[in-house]
């Protein structure tokens, strides 16, 4: 296992947790935007969800003109900052670049986009412009990716816009869901703050609509409501013991240790549960956090993960050990968790089957689950008219607008989970139709 002792400092947590796309200075910015070959029809254009005309903010960087830079991103994607540091670039926009295809490094879009946009963030630069107020008001249920992103697009459009946010901070996934190796608090708040100030966004944070009430006062107050809810707590897996203290979901385990850095103890042993991109994110936090042995443990064939290869390298570089085809039947312990049992599985014409008497056990101090997040279905069902598909997303039109007419949704309450850059690119696009059905 790499050697990460357990942080017992801010300093010591943000060692363990050093940026994986640090900030580029100014030479380095310089230096990696005279690589790029200005493609005509960019390919990594193509590849990003929101479209940035990425060669031109690469060569406005070149020319040193790093603030029209940042306002080539922000009008494509106002989470610009953010996105540069989470967005999975290594398959999108920096895994389309021409240079993958001569072996040579692609250029390096996330930080140089970080670069920029940072910039514009430290200069307080203004460059947003908004159309003639209309006075109709729109309601956004949730200040996450999408409802921001449809936040700042309906300002510019002219409306008046209230966010609702149950929790106490906006960015949703941003602050509360992704690695600290990936953005720290810090610079997803700064964003926030920035976007807050320059698009007037009216927040009202620990704000939960959750009732039959709470919803007809915005139905009577409001033109129309944007729903960017997002998705709910880690789903169960139907297993004896999994009540036990110390198996926790690993939306909550991120959540915990965004929130708590090194004040959260993680204990020598643990278990991780599940073959995707947050499996591999709460893996690796445990081995950074001091935890001696770390091992993810997934049904299936190591092929068959959902996660990105790079996510499984990186954990696998922070010293984790994978198990694969084996499937929990049973979290032991007596108020405190002993071990994880496990049956060992083989797929034979892609179905899944237990090995009859190949159980084994894995001794462990925790278990983190990370087999995805229920849906909200039991508030979606208090809105008439909202009909969701039968994973529990809610159902929508290309334009994002839902059954119920007054309400549009993107984001992961419709996807089911995606990343932080298709809900900004969608939650646009749900912004853009209110405003053609309602100007
Ligand atoms: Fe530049 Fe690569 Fe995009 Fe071409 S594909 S414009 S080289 S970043």
């Amino acid at each position: 296992m790499a050697e990460y002792k357990s942080p017992n400092s801010e300093q010591e947590f943000d060692k363990n947790f050093t940026q994986l796309k640090p900030f580029m200075n100014s030479t380095e910015a310089y230096y990696e935007s005279s690589r790029c070959l200005y493609c005509y029809d960019a390919p990594c254009i193509t590849a990003c969800p929101t479209g940035i005309d990425i060669p031109k903010f690469i060569r406005q960087i070149n020319a040193k003109n790093s603030i029209g830079a940042a306002k080539t991103i922000y009008e494509s994607n106002v989470l610009g900052y953010s996105c540069g540091k989470v967005c999975p670039t290594e398959v999108l926009c920096e895994g389309a670049c021409v240079y993958n295809l001569q072996d040579v490094p692609p250029i390096e879009i996330g930080r140089l986009q970080t670069y920029a946009t940072g910039q514009a963030i430290k200069e307080d630069k203004s460059f947003f412009t908004r159309k003639a107020p209309n006075n109709k008001k729109v309601a956004v249920i949730g200040a996450g990716p999408a409802g921001i992103a449809a936040a700042c697009e309906l300002y510019l459009e002219g409306f008046i816009v209230d966010v609702f946010e149950a929790k106490s901070n906006p960015s949703g996934l941003v602050v509360y869901g992704v690695a600290p190796y990936k953005i720290t608090n810090d610079e997803a708040l700064n964003e926030m703050e920035y976007l807050a100030k320059h698009y007037e966004l009216n927040i009202t944070y620990n704000k939960p609509i959750q009732t039959k009430e709470d919803i007809a006062n915005l139905e009577k107050n409001y033109e129309a409501i944007f729903l960017g809810i997002g998705l709910g707590e880690t789903s169960t897996l139907g297993i004896p013991g999994e009540n036990i203290e110390n198996c926790v979901g690993a939306v909550e385990f991120v959540e915990m240790l965004r929130m708590q850095h090194h004040n959260l103890k993680v204990p020598k042993k643990v278990v991780v549960l599940g073959g995707g991109n947050t499996a591999m994110d709460a893996a690796s936090e445990c081995a950074r956090m001091g935890a001696e042995d770390v091992t993810l443990a997934y049904r299936r064939s190591k092929d068959a993960m959902g996660a990105y290869h790079f996510e499984y390298d990186l954990a696998k570089g922070v010293g984790v050990k994978g198990l694969f085809n084996a499937s929990p039947i049973e979290i032991i312990g007596n108020g405190t968790i002993k071990a994880v049992k496990f049956i060992k599985t083989e797929e034979k014409d892609g179905k899944l089957t237990n090995i009859a008497g190949s159980e084994f056990t894995i001794e462990c101090d925790w278990v983190i689950k990370a087999t995805g997040q229920s849906k909200q279905v039991t508030f979606l069902s208090l809105i008439d008219g909202l009909n969701l598909d039968n994973k529990g997303r809610i159902l929508v039109n290309e334009g994002f607008q839902t059954t119920n007419s007054k309400y549009y949704a993107s984001g992961d309450n419709v996807s089911g989970g995606q990343e932080v850059v298709n809900a900004v690119a969608n939650g646009k696009i749900a912004a853009k139709t209110i405003s053609s059905n309602l100007i």
